[in-house]
C-alpha cells in the first residue's frame, strides 16, 4: 500500500465518483445533520445502487474546510480538492486490492489484516489538516475475520474527530460485533424512470433491458452495457434456451479463459445469468412475468411449459450457494460444467 489513500480506483485522480442524483437527498438530508453524526456508519444495500459513491460524498463532507451553509462540501477548498485527487491525507479508503510498487491494483479475495492494522495505526496519529479522519471500507464484508477483529478496538473507541463508514453488499455477511457498533443506513434502488435517464447520459443504449438484467441496480446495469459481456450473455442465453442440445462441457469451457481473476468473473457472470434465467422461469410458471430477461420472453414461455417446478426451485437454490460460494471456486470450469448438467436434467 502507498499514497495517503490506502488503496482502490478512486485514489486514482479524476475517477472521485459523483453522486448519482438519486442519493442527492439522502446526502443533502445527512449534511444538514452533520453535527450529529455518528462516528461508525453502515451503508447497506444491493450491490450497484450508488453506496460508495455516497459514502464517498460524505467522506468529502467531512474533509472539507469549508462547508456551504447547507451542510455539503465546498469543491473548492483545500480538504476538497486534495479529495477529489484522491490525495487527502485524512481520508483512508480500504479495498479488497493489492497495490504494486507501481501503484498498479489487482483485485484480491478478502481485505485482509494488515490493510486493517495499517487503517488503525493511521486513526491513531493527529489529522494533518486538523479536521476530521474518514476512513472508507468497501464492501467491509470482505474483512477476513482477523481483520475485522483488528477494527473493532477502533470501531468501539474511536479517536476524537475519526469517522468509519463501512459499506456492505450484504450486511448480514459481517460479524455482529462490527454492525452492531456502527449506525445503519440502508440504501435501496432508484426508480426505473431515474436510473434509465442516468444511464441514458452515461450514454449507454438499451438501458431497460440492461437494468432488467441488473436487477434494478443502475452500477451494474452500467457494467453489464460492453459489447463482449453482452455477446457472451446472448451466447449463454441462446444455449440455456435449448437444453435439449446444450453441451455442458462445451459452454463451461467458455469460463475458463484468462487468468484466475477473469476466470472467476466469467464464472461469477454466467452464474448471474443462470440465476436471472432460472429465477425468470420460474416467474412464469407460477403465472408471474419476466422480469431479468424481457428480451428473451419468448424462448423462455416455451421453457417454463416443459419445467417441472419443484425441481426448477431445488435448481435455483443450487446455483444461488455457487454463487454465494464464489470467492474461492477452485475450479470454476467444473461448477459451470456440473450446474449446467443438472439444468439440462430439468427438461
Ligand atoms: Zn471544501
Amino acid at each position: 500500500m502507498s499514497g495517503p489513500v490506502a488503496s482502490g480506483d478512486a485514489a486514482q485522480p479524476g475517477t472521485w465518483p459523483a453522486l448519482p442524483p438519486w442519493l442527492a437527498p439522502t446526502a443533502a438530508a445527512l449534511a444538514a445533520q452533520r453535527d450529529r453524526w455518528t462516528h461508525a456508519w453502515l451503508i447497506e444495500g444491493q450491490r450497484g445502487v450508488g453506496k460508495r459513491a455516497l459514502a464517498l460524498d460524505l467522506a468529502r463532507t467531512l474533509v472539507c474546510e469549508a462547508r456551504r451553509a447547507d451542510g455539503r462540501a465546498c469543491g473548492a477548498c483545500p480538504g476538497c480538492v486534495w479529495a477529489a485527487a484522491g490525495q487527502h491525507p485524512d481520508l483512508r479508503l480500504v479495498e479488497p486490492v493489492d497495490i504494486d510498487d507501481e501503484g498498479r491494483a489487482t483485485p484480491v479475495d478478502a481485505i485482509r489484516i494488515d490493510a486493517v492494522r495499517a487503517l488503525t495505526q493511521w486513526a491513531q496519529v493527529s489529522s494533518h489538516r486538523r479536521g476530521a479522519k474518514v476512513a472508507v471500507i468497501v464492501p467491509a464484508e470482505r474483512m477476513n475475520g482477523a481483520a475485522a477483529n483488528a477494527l473493532l478496538k477502533t470501531l468501539e473507541e474511536p479517536p476524537a474527530g475519526t469517522y468509519l463508514l463501512l459499506v456492505a453488499h450484504q450486511s448480514a455477511r459481517l460479524p455482529a460485533t462490527v454492525a452492531s457498533r456502527c449506525r445503519r443506513l440502508a440504501v435501496g434502488r432508484p426508480d426505473a424512470g431515474e436510473a434509465r435517464r442516468w444511464l441514458a447520459a452515461q450514454e449507454v443504449a438499451d438501458a431497460g433491458t440492461l437494468l432488467a438484467q441488473a436487477g434494478g441496480a443502475p452500477y451494474v446495469a452500467l457494467a453489464l452495457a460492453d459489447a463482449a459481456l453482452q455477446a457472451e450473455r446472448s451466447a449463454w442465453l441462446a444455449a440455456l434456451a435449448r437444453p435439449e442440445a446444450l453441451s455442458p462441457v462445451a459452454l463451461a469451457a467458455r469460463v475458463e479463459l484468462g487468468g484466475r481473476e477473469e476466470r472467476r468473473d466469467r464464472l461469477a457472470a454466467a452464474l448471474d445469468w443462470l440465476l436471472g434465467w432460472t429465477a425468470d422461469l420460474a416467474r412464469l410458471a407460477a403465472g408471474g412475468d419476466v422480469r431479468a430477461n424481457p428480451d428473451q420472453e419468448d424462448a423462455l414461455r416455451t421453457l417454463a411449459a416443459k419445467v417441472a417446478r419443484i425441481s426448477l426451485f431445488r435448481y435455483h437454490r443450487q446455483v444461488l450457494a455457487q454463487r454465494s460460494l464464489l470467492t474461492h471456486p477452485l475450479q470454476p470450469r467444473l461448477v459451470a460444467e456440473l450446474l449446467l448438467a443438472d439444468y439440462r436434467a430439468l427438461f
